[in-house]
């Protein structure tokens, strides 16, 4: 059985008073959720104050990036160590707006992600093709060099502790959603991966996230495939009522 994880990305969203808000009227909310892992992850400005907030509840919080060094001259950057600190127990890595914005690496991801679980953190790292590379067929090649770059040289212990997140670029925030078999398929694609490089045990076990554009509307469809074991939500985790809707999603 893989746990299913609603993970909420609030992007550059929320200072730190919004952001606490947000969390109280969140936690009656979501309080029911006890078959799944519920995770904020505001910016790094608001984490402690949202972890001081979420403490006795089942939400809890994951920071948006963090950098591989322990510690050293990398202004703007945060370690492992620091958000542990601040409260997180997850750390999202390689998000498409980190790999476009900030030149992120499949490399760099790889050592974000060894880095994370060195320091504790549960890595959410994303993977996913844009929509030119759809358009030319791509989108196995690349997931293949994200999956084989961004987890190169991990340990099956290691491996273990990782949760991917598909999510297609052109349905991320456009408000067009892969439907529910296409990302079945790439999650598929992405099982097999995990499967040739860590074995049949651990590609079972993985939790695999599917990202772009979920909204209350279409999680539960979205949900009801075998293959997707939880969501990596944007926009609509940015509203109470909206996130909690997709937390609690009409289970089977
Ligand atoms: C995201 O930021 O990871 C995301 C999937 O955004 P949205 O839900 O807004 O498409």
């Amino acid at each position: 059985m893989r746990r299913p994880v609603l993970a909420g990305n609030w992007k550059m969203f929320k200072t730190i008073p919004e952001a606490v808000d947000f969390v109280e009227k969140l936690k009656p909310l979501v309080a029911k959720a006890e078959d799944c892992e519920v995770v904020v992850a505001p910016p790094f400005t608001a984490l402690s104050a949202v972890a001081a907030a979420v403490k006795g509840s089942n939400i809890q919080v994951a920071s948006q990036d963090m950098h591989w060094e322990k510690e050293g001259a990398h202004t703007g950057d945060v370690s492992a160590a620091m958000i542990l600190d601040a409260g997180c127990a997850y750390v999202i890595i390689g998000h498409s707006e980190r790999r476009q914005d900030h030149a992120e690496t499949d490399e760099n991801v790889n050592r974000k992600a060894k880095a994370a679980l060195a320091a504790g953190l549960l890595p959410i790292v994303c993977v996913g093709e844009t929509l030119a590379e759809r358009e030319a067929s791509r989108t196995q090649e690349v997931l293949e060099r994200q999956f084989t770059g961004g987890f190169a040289g991990l340990t099956p212990q290691e491996f273990s502790r990782i949760i991917v997140a598909y999510e297609p670029v052109w349905a991320i925030g456009t408000g067009r959603t892969a439907t529910p078999e296409m990302a079945a398929e790439s999650h598929r694609y992405l099982r097999g991966l995990a499967h040739q490089q860590f074995g049949e045990g651990l590609a079972v076990e993985l939790r695999i996230l599917y990202g772009g554009s979920v909204k209350p509307e279409n999680v539960a469809g979205l949900m009801a495939q075998e293959e997707i074991d939880g969501a990596l939500v944007g926009g609509a985790s940015l509203k109470a009522d909206s996130y909690s809707a997709i937390v609690n999603y009409p289970r089977k």
